[in-house]
């Protein structure tokens, strides 16, 4: 991933929305998926809690699978030609773990607003009051937006940020980077203070406040909020210093607040 490449947000985790992703994450493009759902799969969930799937009890694809399912992810052969709407559901489910796509979804956030901005990006707004208190990129400038729309001119490339002069810390890095996997908040404050950014910059950037941005470079996960939260922290902290997988990193994060090693050690 660079800097020169757009980055997207996706409105919507039914199967356009799922594809796209892939589709992204083959190109190692970034892109966030908001769906208002708590569940991926649109219309094929049956009596989704977003109130629009047209899905009822007895509903039966009248496309075959085969023409249905992806050709590097076949549905199961025990699937029948004409399948139910919850095998269609499942592979949905199925599809997205097989190809890590997860991750990159924001479950229960509706878009409420798109906003095209004088530079050719998108701002998009969530739904505040669900949102409240939770400090995730929701007025985030896009510079794509994948929808069913179809998608605009790619616009040109964001100009390189300047370099920040330290104003309040005058902390070196220290010589060597430190392990993202072993030791994530070490890592993040190497790239802050290698980029030449205090605390306070970043927090200027990201909404985050700096006490948070302090317990997530000490891995103070005891102080720290909710995972879900520093999970949007993290990524927001990490794609502020430009590192090349924001996601990535974001997981190694997140498994080392939850002590798990395996994760950790993919
Ligand atoms: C009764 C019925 C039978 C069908 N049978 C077939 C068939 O046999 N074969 C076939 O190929 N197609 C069939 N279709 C068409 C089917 O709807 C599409 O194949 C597929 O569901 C379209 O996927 P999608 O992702 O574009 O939209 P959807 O499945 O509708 O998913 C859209 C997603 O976007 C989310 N969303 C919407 N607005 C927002 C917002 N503002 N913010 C955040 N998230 C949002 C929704 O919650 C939803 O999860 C059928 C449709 C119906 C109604």
């Amino acid at each position: 991933m660079t800097d020169q490449q757009p980055r997207v947000c996706i409105i919507g985790a039914g199967i356009s929305g799922i594809a796209s992703g892939k589709f992204l994450r083959e190109k190692q493009i970034a892109y966030d998926c908001f769906e208002a759902s708590p569940s991926l799969g649109g219309n094929w969930v049956f009596k989704n809690p977003n109130g629009m799937s047209s899905a009822y009890r007895s509903l039966h694809i009248d496309t075959s699978k085969k023409k249905l399912e992806f050709p590097d992810f076949p549905m199961p052969p025990e699937y029948p030609t004409f399948c139910h709407h919850s095998h269609i559901r499942q592979y949905f489910e199925d599809l997205t773990d097989h190809f890590d796509l997860r991750d990159a979804i924001h479950f229960g956030s509706p878009v409420r607003k798109a906003k095209r901005l004088e530079n050719g990006t998108w701002r998009i707004t969530l739904d505040d009051e669900e949102r409240e208190g939770m400090v995730v990129r929701i007025d985030e400038a896009y510079q794509r937006i994948m929808d069913s729309e179809p998608a605009a001119a790619p616009p040109a490339p964001p100009a390189p940020r300047p370099v920040a002069k330290p104003v309040e810390e005058t902390q070196a890095p220290p010589a060597n980077a430190p392990n993202p996997t072993t030791e994530p908040g070490a890592f993040l404050q190497y790239q802050r203070l290698t980029q030449g950014f205090t605390l306070h910059q970043i927090a200027a950037e990201t909404k985050i406040g700096v006490p948070i941005l302090e317990q997530i470079e000490k891995e103070d996960f005891e102080a720290l909020p909710a995972e879900a939260f520093v999970r949007g922290h993290v990524h927001q902290f990490a794609r502020e210093l430009r590192l090349p997988d924001s996601f990535e990193f974001t997981k190694l994060y997140v498994a080392k607040m939850r002590g798990d090693e395996s994760e950790a050690d993919e």
